[in-house]
């Protein structure tokens, strides 16, 4: 995850007014009022409040699986067996790594969907054992997203605590995949391949935060490592020759050069450069991996456009100003990572309930966009946000990455997040 926060106040605003514009049949701010204000969800924020400590040590204990790209499946395990001691039906680990459990309900309403990532950035072997201190606890991967696998737990032993009955089934996912290099494979799966495909109305994707904090934007990104190769040779003795040194130095040159629009955000980065030999040697090879990233579609496909442009120009450009007698200089592409561009308006159900929540439980909902397992389905026009699961995270992605502790906020924050979902998959 990595995200940045937007309109805040502004969100809110629109939302009154498309509410009061057409607020013919759901009235969602009335609903969520009184689900909030009933024994039932008390009772239900009543046993997230006394589950407070164990919700924290299954944090631990997930944390200190570690859980790489690709390899999550230790940490699945264990999610699977616990998933399983919470009486879910159809708990099952698919095809890609997810492991998932459905909590039924009563009647025909869509499918529920709500997930956590259990993938973290960090390689196998990194210390990812807990320290904590006072409030606060220390391991990579410890927020972002393990904090919030142990709160869909959290929710199940809530609604069964209270009785509460939906007339959706609910799906809890543990997914693989989120993180960079896994490029939403867990939910790509989940939404064109899996058995549950066709019947997903919602999706919840839990991350780091506090309530209120909605993700209704989804940033897509398209990532290249490009090489270029050529014959290479001595720096003196083969003087003269191409080089793909030159031509890479070019299609960077043309590549920062390109204007992107600031609405929707639209980004560009050369994030590694690699190659060569030694100093006296022309290069054989040099590769670049460019990120770019935006919030709009045809934006992200102008800047993609452009990009694929640049190299070909390059490349003739080298072999136009230096000698090709012993081979020319080419290029190879090689797509390294394509997240889909997403958005969930905020006139759709999903965004008003969340908002409507949110209000109620004394929030101002801030809207923001992101890159999350939310892209999959946003891309697919499946109402879909990404939603802070309760605990608040810092240095997400470093060695530092902390989880501070605030038992009050984080179990009102859980609590809402709870009722965000029941309404979803109709409690009233
Ligand atoms: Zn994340």
């Amino acid at each position: 995850m990595d995200r940045k926060w937007t309109g805040a106040a502004l969100g809110g605003l629109l939302l009154s007014m498309t509410l009061s514009a057409h607020a013919a049949g759901t009235n969602y701010d009335k609903d969520a009022s009184r689900l909030l204000a009933s024994g039932k969800f008390k009772t239900a924020t009543a046993q997230i409040d006394k589950d407070y400590e164990r919700i924290v040590g299954d944090i631990v204990t997930l944390t200190e699986i570690e859980a790489p790209p690709f390899k999550e499946e230790q940490r699945a395990r264990v999610y699977q067996r616990m998933l399983q001691e919470h009486g879910l039906s159809d708990v099952e680990m698919d095809e890609v790594g997810n492991v998932m459990g459905l909590r039924k309900g009563t009647g025909s309403g869509p499918l529920v969907v709500i997930a956590a990532h259990l993938d973290t950035v960090f390689p196998a072997g990194t210390d990812v054992k807990v320290r904590r201190e006072g409030h606060t606890l220390h391991a990579p991967g410890i927020g972002d997203d393990t904090s919030s696998l142990p709160v869909l737990l959290a929710f199940v032993r809530a609604m069964d605590a209270a009785g509460f009955k939906t007339r959706s089934d609910i799906l809890f996912v543990g997914n693989v995949g989120e993180e960079g290099p896994g490029d939403l494979r867990g939910t790509r799966y989940l939404f064109n391949k899996s058995k549950y495909k066709d019947r997903i109305g919602y999706f919840i994707s839990f991350e780091p935060g506090h309530a209120g904090r909605i993700t209704n934007g989804g940033v897509g990104s398209k990532r290249y490592k490009v090489t270029f190769t050529g014959p290479g040779g001595h720096s003196f003795g083969a003087f003269g020759l191409v080089s793909p040194a030159f031509a890479l130095g070019q299609a960077i040159e043309e590549f920062g050069k390109i204007q992107v629009p600031k609405t929707p955000k639209t980004t560009y980065n050369v994030g590694l450069i690699e190659g060569g030999t030694s100093v006296n040697s022309i290069p054989f090879a040099m590769s670049m991996t460019v990120d770019m990233r935006s919030a709009g579609k045809a934006e992200l496909d102008a800047l993609e456009q452009q990009f694929l442009a640049i190299l070909p120009k390059a490349v003739a450009a080298e072999n136009a100003a230096r000698s090709t007698a012993k081979g020319e200089v080419a290029y190879k592409l090689e797509a390294v990572g394509d997240r889909p561009v997403g958005h969930t308006d905020l006139d759709k159900s999903i965004s008003r309930i969340a908002s409507a929540v949110s209000r109620a439980g004394g929030i101002e909902p801030q809207f923001g966009s992101s890159s999350t397992d939310s892209n999959v389905p946003m891309s697919l026009g499946i109402e879909a946000l990404t939603l802070g699961g309760g605990f608040e995270s810092s240095r997400a992605h470093s060695l530092d990455e902390y989880v501070q502790l605030d038992k009050p906020q984080d179990v009102h924050s859980m609590s809402l997040g709870l009722a965000t979902v029941l309404m979803l998959a109709g409690v009233k």
